[in-house]
């Protein structure tokens, strides 16, 4: 009836729009072109990925989290698949491959259904039907009660694939070690804050110089040579503020008229801060951290006093000195009071490689620990910080929850075979989105063969017939190339990593499968910049070139 009259525009103008099937495979192939990147690096015969950004700075990795993170992706289904290995490196610190690319296969399996007009609706249903009967699967199957060799294990699990063959048994009793010395008992559950551990690096000496202190370390020597090197029974005062004269916010001239007032003036100032190490000293602190500086004449009256002072502290390593050693940082010096005073045994400096660091230890809260990262090379350093990061964060999440499950796709096989089993008894369409899930899941146990070597498809009928057979730890074992008991060969992992993995991967291929509008507004400002020619860089919300 209204054919023939101009369309009303409800969008502004240069607004794309994809509708219907369109926008669902378009996301769906972005998500796919997401996952089939990273596929390659999966299992500990995985291959790396070096990346190189803007600046050319370049790294060399295969952590799902870290090719993300520098992955400049545009797509917004690529986006969200992005976020999910985020989320999955900051929630259980392992297993971001294994999400992404789960993710993307559970959409090439959707793909299938859609071509036989399954509803998006339906097929979503199924796969969350799916993804709750695999946390009941993975509870079932999980091994409860850990021992200490099987939290090392849990830690090397985590770190295969990252370079850092070599050291990873040195690296993963340090993690463990680490991990149990931060657990806390809460209302009878263990709790780990895996940031309670202050990773410091630190260029120089090879892997295996990379320790673990029963304290804090920082990174920053003590301001002046006479200053004691080693304090014990150390009171230590945290400033967030200087030991130096402030200078005015705004430019303030003074003016002195008659020579002698010189003097005068910069006796003041002397006072000023020899008042300062008065009050630290009057508190009874022989230890100084300040956030800010110290001045030169202050640093002079602190060792005078013998007083043990840093300068430039970071703010988190003030945060971390303050909950260790029980002090209370303090802005105004007037405030200062003994009882604000933190406590360690010792405070000491000491040389590491080329530079000075100052090692607090003994700390009044006995919880506090430090690793310090010592490596060659800085892209080693990196690594060997990334690798620890994901095997504190698994041992943690393994010691909070107490349960393992074996990796190397025996349990997503396991998963697989129930949930072929569970389909029939849902019924109707939803059965068939069941059994397309059971097939995704698969994807790991496929790729990690593949990835060996093996040929993919003898190796999962192997494994699937050894399951049938509730032979529930075969899985690929990489390392040999063969089909095996992975438990016995140490692969194994926390249950809360394939449980997050899954969920996240479920929850992010069924928000879009049920996508089928995509409204883009225009994009702004860089590509006008482009076309503008002129002006170059840094000429962002500038003003016009003048000619
Ligand atoms: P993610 O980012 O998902 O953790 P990884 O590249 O670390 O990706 O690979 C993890 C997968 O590799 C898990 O399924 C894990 O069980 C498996 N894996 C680790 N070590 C071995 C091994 N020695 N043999 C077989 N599979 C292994
Ligand atoms: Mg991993």
């Amino acid at each position: 009836m209204l054919s023939g009259q101009i369309p009303i525009l409800v969008l502004k103008e240069g607004t794309t729009r994809e509708t219907g099937k369109d926008a669902q495979r378009n996301n769906i192939e972005a998500a796919k072109a997401i996952a089939d990147t990273v596929k390659t690096t999966l299992g500990p015969k995985g291959m790396d990925k070096m990346l190189v950004d803007s600046l050319g700075d370049i790294t060399i990795s295969n952590d799902g989290a870290t090719i993300m993170k520098q992955m400049d992706v545009d797509h917004p289904a690529a986006k969200m698949i992005v976020e999910i290995a985020k989320s999955q490196d900051q929630e259980v610190g392992d297993g971001t491959t294994s999400a992404v690319v789960l993710a993307g296969e559970l959409l090439k399996q959707a793909e299938v259904l859609l071509d036989q007009n399954v509803h998006p609706t339906v097929i979503s249903n199924g796969y969350k039907i799916a993804s709750s009967k695999a946390m009941e699967i993975i509870e079932k199957v999980a091994k409860k009660g850990i021992t200490d060799e099987e939290l090392k294990n849990i830690a090397k699990t985590a770190m295969t694939g990252k370079n850092v063959g070599g050291v990873a048994d040195y690296l993963a009793e340090i993690a463990v070690k680490a991990v149990k010395y931060i657990a806390e008992k809460r209302d009878g559950k263990t709790v780990v804050d895996v940031d309670n551990i202050l990773v410091q690096k630190k260029f120089g000496g090879g892997i295996t110089d990379t320790q673990l202190i029963e304290g804090v370390v920082i990174d920053k020597e003590k301001v002046h040579p006479r200053m004691p090197v080693v304090v014990k029974n150390a009171k230590i005062a945290l400033l967030d503020s200087g030991l130096e004269i402030k200078k005015t916010e705004i430019d303030a001239k003074v003016q002195i008229t008659d020579p002698s007032k010189i003097q005068a003036f910069l006796d003041q100032e002397e006072e000023t801060l020899r008042e300062m190490v008065q009050k630290i000293k009057k508190a009874g602190a022989n230890v100084v951290f300040s956030q800010k500086g110290i001045d030169d004449l202050a640093q002079h009256f602190l060792s005078k006093e013998g007083i043990y002072g840093v300068r430039r502290v970071k703010k988190s390593d003030m945060e971390k000195l303050a909950r260790a050693t029980g002090g209370k940082i303090i802005t105004n010096l007037d405030d200062l009071s003994p009882a604000d005073l933190g406590y360690a045994e010792q405070v000491e400096e000491k040389k590491i490689g080329d530079d000075r660091m100052t090692f607090i230890t003994g700390c009044k809260y006995p919880k506090s620990v430090s690793i310090l990262i010592r490596g060659g090379t800085q892209h080693t350093i990196d690594e060997v910080d990334r690798a620890l990061h994901d095997a504190l964060k698994v041992v943690g999440v393994t010691l909070e929850d107490g349960t393992l499950v074996p990796g190397g796709g025996a349990i997503e096989a396991e998963i697989a075979k129930e949930l072929r089993k569970f389909a029939p008894t849902i019924g109707g369409r939803e059965q068939l989105a069941i059994e397309a899930f059971a097939n995704a899941v698969e994807v790991i146990p496929r790729t990690l063969a593949e990835n060996a070597g093996m040929d993919p498809i003898d190796t999962l009928l192997q494994i699937r017939a050894e399951h049938e057979k509730e032979h529930l730890n075969i899985g690929v074992d990489a390392i040999n190339g063969v089909v095996g008991d992975v438990y016995s060969k140490n692969v194994i992992e926390p249950a809360r990593v394939k449980k997050h993995a899954i969920e996240s991967a479920t929850e992010v291929a069924t928000m879009l499968l049920r996508i089928d509008d995509v409204i883009a507004a225009k994009k702004s400002k860089p590509e006008e910049k482009k076309e503008g020619g002129q002006g170059g860089p840094g000429g962002e919300g500038g003003m016009p070139p003048m000619m």
